[in-house]
């Protein structure tokens, strides 16, 4: 059976898309812990970020970088944290989360309640704001 986040790249499962490329698909975590927080995953499915090869994975933080700096662009936070779980959800991800200090990253505060507007607006902005280059 699919994972949850391939049936999210074939629209069978709406997200609050941020950015794409051939590869790769960004979008906003339901559950935000923060205003902006992203998750950025490789199209096809692999359940582990580090099974993946070499190449994928250093086409797959690349992507994950100009993700990071449309972010950057769009919430105000001093920079962009980095984070691998994948505990919940096995199709490889990096969670993207703005930070304005250390407390930010932190999975278990009570997460944001944004209401789908919201949502929307923020997406729309960081999408604003993704290059390609
Ligand atoms: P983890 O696998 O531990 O990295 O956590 C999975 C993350 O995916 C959690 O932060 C969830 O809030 C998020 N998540 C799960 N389902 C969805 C969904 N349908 N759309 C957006 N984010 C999701």
């Amino acid at each position: 059976m699919a994972s949850i986040f391939t049936m999210i790249v074939q629209g069978e499962i709406p997200s609050y898309k941020v950015a794409e490329d051939e590869n790769f698909y960004a979008f906003l975590d339901i559950n935000p812990i923060v205003e902006g927080h992203t998750l950025v995953i490789p199209k096809k499915e692999i359940d582990y970020i580090f099974d993946m090869p070499d190449n994928e994975l250093a086409a797959f933080s690349i992507f994950a970088k100009k993700v990071a700096l449309a972010i950057q662009k769009s919430v105000p936070c001093k920079r962009i944290g980095e984070c691998v779980m994948g505990l919940e959800v096995p199709h490889a991800h990096i969670h993207l989360i703005p930070l304005n200090n250390e407390g930010d990253m932190n999975f278990r505060k009570e997460k944001l309640q944004l209401s789908p507007e919201q949502m929307k607006e923020i997406a729309t902005r960081i999408a604003a704001n993704f290059t390609h280059k």
